[in-house]
């Protein structure tokens, strides 16, 4: 309904990509359990992170649903590397709505080259879902600011540099104008990358801590003006958070519907196919809904971000369904797997692992319902998109297809 011609070409060919390329790499990826530094750049030199960066800065300038699109393949075939491109472009995001024009003609045509892959390091050990409460700070000295300080699960970690850092500047009092954002270098003094830690799931991603120790940078490393951080933050977090951790959501959802099919059809009781037994289909049957509706949730906001529409409820309820329902989905196809769903030479339960990843970024489902109720009670503070989303709507022209439109028989 919302895909142009462009959109389905463009899925193809992530998708012939992803199958060539990064689905035999897989089996690597969960046995070393390390940053896939090859899957990563590969991906990057292909020129989709830069796919909502303005033409004019070398992007590809094809807007939010043709980026949903992307990570979505890619995280149907590996849910790290699905990761990985969405971490990419919420380090792209503050460039492109923050960076001074000399920062976007430097750094947006190396992220979209591939050859830088950004970050955005805003969490702390004592500041998840409320950012305000962080504790790293930069203090001014002369043309130099210092910063200190520690950010916790920071995307592309590893493989990234330099790194987008949100700290604060300001008293708390200061409140929302209490933070700034900066670009660090990872090779200044007293800046260090914590080790790769493997997690539960998304083995080949690189989410990791960074450190900062009397860490000296040039002023001219500001993004945005003093006290901008936390709108860098929010903005990283809600026009392109918010629908990639969606979009890699629906492409683990899309894998573990095909994975459960295939399952169904093969696994013989009583000398049928288990998709025989009405319990079977009709679990299949509710993970096929949960994934549709979840997609045409993810598909009508990005589409609305597109068209430089309001729409930060609805990134928001895309979210929180695209999440809660691949949660139900997971437990359904454990019920249909069975003692088969823990067996670690099936990808199920790679699946299920990745799953588990998605909500805490960009804001737990809690974060989001509280945002949700804020807004029935008329008590929000603004829409994001509103004050955003010109800088990466499409044209006018840029309309789905008329085949796209047509309604079904
Ligand atoms: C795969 C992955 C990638 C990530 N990438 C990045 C990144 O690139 N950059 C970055 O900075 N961070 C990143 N993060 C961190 C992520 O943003 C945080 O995990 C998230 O903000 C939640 O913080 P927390 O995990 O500390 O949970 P907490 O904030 O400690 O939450 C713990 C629990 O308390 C609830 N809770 C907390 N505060 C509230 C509240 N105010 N109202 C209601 N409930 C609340 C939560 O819902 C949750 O149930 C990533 C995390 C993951 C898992």
């Amino acid at each position: 309904m919302f895909e142009t011609d462009d959109h389905k070409s463009l899925r193809e060919t992530v998708r012939s990509f992803a199958e060539g390329e990064i689905a035999p790499r897989v089996a690597w990826m969960e046995s070393a359990q390390t940053v896939d530094v090859q899957s990563s750049a590969l991906i990057a030199r292909q020129g989709w992170l830069g796919v909502t960066i303005p033409s004019e800065y070398g992007g590809m300038g094809a807007g939010h649903l043709a980026k949903t699109i992307v990570i979505e393949e890619l995280a149907r075939v590996s849910g790290a590397m699905g990761a990985m491109v969405q971490a990419s472009q919420l380090g792209a995001a503050k460039i492109i709505h923050y960076g001074t024009e000399e920062q976007k003609r430097l750094w947006l045509p190396r992220i979209a080259s591939g050859d830088w892959l950004p970050t955005i390091a805003v969490t702390e050990e004592e500041s998840g879902g409320n950012v305000l409460d962080m504790r790293a700070s930069a203090r001014r000295d002369g043309d130099y600011w210092v910063l200190n300080g520690r950010k916790k699960y920071v995307g592309n970690s590893h493989l990234g540099g330099p790194h987008g850092v949100v700290v604060r500047t300001g008293a708390e009092a200061a409140g929302s104008r209490s933070l700034s954002a900066f670009l660090v270098e990872d090779n200044r003094v007293g800046f260090q990358v914590v080790p790769h830690q493997p997690s539960l799931g998304l083995h080949g991603f690189s989410f990791g801590d960074l450190v900062m120790d009397d860490v000296r940078i040039p002023a001219d490393n500001m993004i945005g003006s003093e006290g901008d951080g936390l709108a860098v933050a929010y903005s990283s977090s809600i026009l392109y958070g918010r629908p990639n951790l969606t979009a890699v959501a629906l492409g683990i959802h899309q894998a573990l519907l095909e994975e459960t099919v295939r399952f169904a059809k093969e696994r013989r009781r009583r000398d049928e196919p288990l998709a025989k037994l009405p319990t079977i289909e009709q679990r299949i049957g509710q993970i096929n809904e949960r994934l549709m509706t979840a997609r045409t949730l993810a598909y009508q906001a990005a589409h609305m971000l597109d068209h430089g529409q309001a729409c930060d409820d609805e990134l928001i309820s895309a979210k929180y369904r695209g999440v809660e329902s691949l949660m139900e989905s997971v437990l359904a196809t454990m019920k249909i797997h069975a003692a088969a769903g823990l067996r670690r030479d099936r990808c199920i339960e790679r699946l299920v692992r990745d799953a588990f990843h998605i909500d805490a970024p960009a804001g737990t489902g809690d974060i989001q319902l509280r945002r949700l109720g804020e807004s029935a009670l008329g008590q929000g503070k603004g829409q994001w998109s509103c004050r955003l989303v010109h800088v990466t709507a499409l044209p006018p022209s840029s309309v789905p297809s008329e085949a796209a439109q047509e309604p079904a028989a």
